[in-house]
């Protein structure tokens, strides 16, 4: 692949790993919004600055060679939403996002993003494992963040695909108790035991609600539904009083759920969103976490893919083998 010429203010990335997330699936079906011929997907990227471009005022004073994490959210820094610490909503980023929409993503040899998404790596993280810091670890902490999760709150994570199984191993390491994880497929619940997961649900062998109220017969302070196309059913089950939804799973095009709106009231239950993350304060946090050891990507990351078997990727992913696979390109 020819290296993409650098415009103002953008620096090059020579990619060492981009991540299989299952929002390039609503993607590649235009669910989400119709995506260009010849677009390069790959929103979660690992590698090393290759060249710093014209105008580029370089922040954390980075040189070719230094390993960076690529951040999919490219705030402004100027607008309402930037200036009050909300830049994941910031109104300039939505129109370019690396991998997403109007900016190349990493599911390449090269790419080259504006400097406000190139985020330095640490001594001791794994350049290749790092990937999954700019989607899945990202989405996931900000949601425990914007749910106000805390210690020795207890949590139910419903879906443990790369998001969920993210927020399962950093509930654990923010020190929550219980931590009940949910899903259909089987071998992935064993996995988050070990991702620190107290408790699993199979919600395909019964009926999940009763089997997460013998856990926790009050429901939980927190529940993260995770799943694409979230549906909020079991959410509302198993909520505590006073407790709050987080919702980070995409849903197709105009899709809804239903709440009672006596639950607001009675049960005071709070439903938040959240979109990716903050990247100037919440990546350089995740990379200090896998750095200390708090936060161990080797055990999110299940698959690692040559290029050519890209395809194979995406329909395993679709299939629920991995938590977490990525692409290694360099
Ligand atoms: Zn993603
Ligand atoms: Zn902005």
């Amino acid at each position: 692949m020819e290296k993409p010429k650098l415009s103002e203010g953008e620096i090059l990335v020579r990619v060492a790993s981009s991540g299989v997330c299952h929002s390039d699936i609503h993607l590649l079906r235009s669910e989400l919004l119709p995506v260009q011929e010849g677009f390069i997907l790959g929103h979660e990227v690992s590698g090393w600055v290759e060249e710093i471009g014209p105008g580029v005022t370089n922040p954390y004073g980075l040189a070719p060679g230094d390993p960076v994490v690529v951040s999919w959210i490219l705030p402004c820094g100027k607008c309402r939403y930037c200036a009050t610490g909300r830049e994941n909503y910031c109104a300039v980023s939505y129109s370019r996002m690396p991998g997403i929409i109007g900016v190349n993503g990493g599911h390449a040899d090269y790419l080259s993003v504006p400097e406000v998404g190139v985020i330095p790596l640490r001594k001791g993280v794994d350049v290749h494992l790092a990937a999954p810091i700019s989607c899945a670890y990202g989405t996931a902490y900000s949601a425990l963040k914007s749910a106000d999760a805390s210690p020795s709150q207890s949590i139910v994570i419903i879906g443990t695909g790369g998001v969920g199984s993210s927020a399962v191993q950093l509930a654990s390491a923010m020190g929550m108790y219980p931590i009940v994880a949910v899903d259909v497929v089987a071998n992935k619940l064993e996995k988050v035991k070990g991702l620190g997961a107290s408790h699993v649900v199979s919600a395909s062998t019964g009926d999940a609600s009763s089997l997460i109220k013998e856990v926790l017969p009050e429901g939980a302070d927190v529940v993260y539904e995770t799943k694409p196309n979230p549906d909020l059913q079991l959410a509302q089950d198993v909520v505590s009083r006073a407790g709050t939804i987080v919702v980070t799973g995409l849903g197709s095009q105009g899709s809804s759920f239903n709440v009672p709106t006596n639950l607001f009231v009675n049960k005071g239950l709070r439903i938040v969103g959240n979109l990716g993350y903050r990247p100037r304060v919440d990546i350089p946090e995740l990379v200090t976490m896998v750095a200390s050891g708090r936060l161990d990507p080797s055990r999110l990351v299940t698959h690692q893919y040559e290029p050519e078997r890209i395809a194979e990727a995406y329909s395993n992913l679709e299939k629920g083998l991995h938590l977490r696979a990525i692409v290694n390109w360099n």
